[in-house]
């Protein structure tokens, strides 16, 4: 006897290519995680929160020292208030602040509008909080169809969940759209939850705008992000929500009794993140764009179709013509038969886009990359 709930949703389609890529010793260029070392000073941070006995529970919402980094990251970056002591809560991941998010806004029937492509967890988080996700196919650009938006909002709608950069399509939402998304909301006393996680990795001069910053979104934005896509430590699960007063309180109820806290001396390591200087950034921008391009390389000389994505670190790929495969059957395919492992378009869409696309992850060592472009030279179709 199992519950409805879980009725609704498939495991992870990612996390299971991760297991099928070591199955059969290919390059996972499936799950987005670094095969690089995080940097130095956070590891011996790490290291040393531990030997000074950073050991036991921190308060549940977060330590207080991390608490204030990010309230300050927030507001010189994000340009967000959020007062540390009443609208910062820390949690395992930003995979966990986006599931305690809906499970504290959302009641059954409730409507989530969801743009498409997104992520994998949405779907999921919608129907364990009962949920229905409305989605809003994005255009051939990677735009949005203002009507397409309006013709979706209606009394049931609850919540919106924006993705920027987006994943998998590398979209970096643009001030006039953010402002179309944040006139929707307020007309419609909808509450904007985002998932910002590639905040800091953006090309071509795009800059990073979070919806919390836009005039009368403060209070109806829950602002989500974490420390592992920027600080390459996807592993340690440090993620945090900002939200005004009684947001947070029911988030950090919700938080409180599925986890208790995230994980004390990670949380004491990134603080620490927070100090970074200025060029940590940058560098890290920087790497990310020479591995976009030599993935993007390989992909085109393999005979992908494909854009240079605007942030993050996916490239979502048209399957080359003539596979006679959907995108379920070339991903078994790829990682069995060429050694590269990638996600089907299908874990990302929920029309049928999905089936002529993969997504490869270009968050690996350049050596790992070009073993890849090696092999998919070899891509016989
Ligand atoms: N966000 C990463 C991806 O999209 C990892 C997902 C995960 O497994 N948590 O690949």
């Amino acid at each position: 006897m199992l519950a409805h709930r879980v009725e609704h949703f498939v495991e992870s389609v990612i996390r299971d290519m991760t297991r099928l890529s070591l199955k059969h010793n290919a390059i996972n260029l499936a799950q987005g995680f670094p095969d690089f070392p995080a940097p130095w000073e956070l590891k011996r941070a790490a290291s040393s929160a531990i030997m000074d006995d950073y050991n036991q529970y921190s308060i549940t919402w977060g330590a207080k020292d991390l608490r204030d980094e990010i309230s300050r990251k927030a507001r010189e970056y994000n340009h967000i208030e959020a007062d540390p002591d009443s609208e910062v809560t820390v949690t395992c991941g930003s995979t966990e602040a986006m599931m305690a998010s809906m499970l504290a806004l959302l009641n059954e029937g409730d409507e989530v509008v969801v743009f498409e492509p997104f992520y994998e967890n949405y779907g999921p988080d919608a129907a364990v909080s009962g949920a229905v996700p409305r989605f809003v196919p994005l255009t051939d650009d990677n735009s949005i169809d203002g009507d397409v938006l309006a013709s979706v909002f209606n009394k049931k709608t609850r919540a919106l969940i924006l993705n920027t950069p987006n994943n998998p399509c590398g979209k970096v939402f643009r001030k006039d759209e953010l402002k179309l998304i944040a006139d929707m909301c307020i007309d419609y006393d909808v509450i904007a939850v985002t998932d910002e996680i590639y905040e800091y990795i953006l090309y071509d001069n795009k800059k990073h705008i979070s919806i919390a910053s836009l005039d009368e979104m403060k209070d109806r934005t829950i602002t989500i992000s974490g420390f592992s896509k920027t600080y390459s430590v996807t592993g340690w699960r440090i993620g945090y929500a900002l939200a005004e007063k009684t947001l947070t309180s029911a988030i950090r109820k919700v938080h409180d009794f599925l986890t208790v806290g995230a994980p004390a001396p990670l949380q004491h390591a990134c603080v620490s993140a927070l100090r970074f200087s200025e060029s940590y950034y940058e560098e890290l921008a920087g790497m990310y764009d020479g591995k976009r391009k030599l993935l993007y390389n390989a992909l085109i000389k393999a005979g992908f179709k494909c854009s240079l994505p605007e942030g993050a670190y996916y490239i979502l790929a048209d399957i080359p013509e003539g596979t006679g495969m959907d995108d379920t059957a070339f991903a078994r395919y790829m990682v069995s038969e060429v050694g590269v492992a990638a996600v089907p378009g299908s874990s990302f869409y929920r029309s049928e886009a999905g089936k002529h696309k993969v997504r490869f992850t270009f968050s690996k060592k350049d050596e790992t990359l070009m073993e890849a472009a090696r092999r998919l030279e070899g891509l016989s179709i």
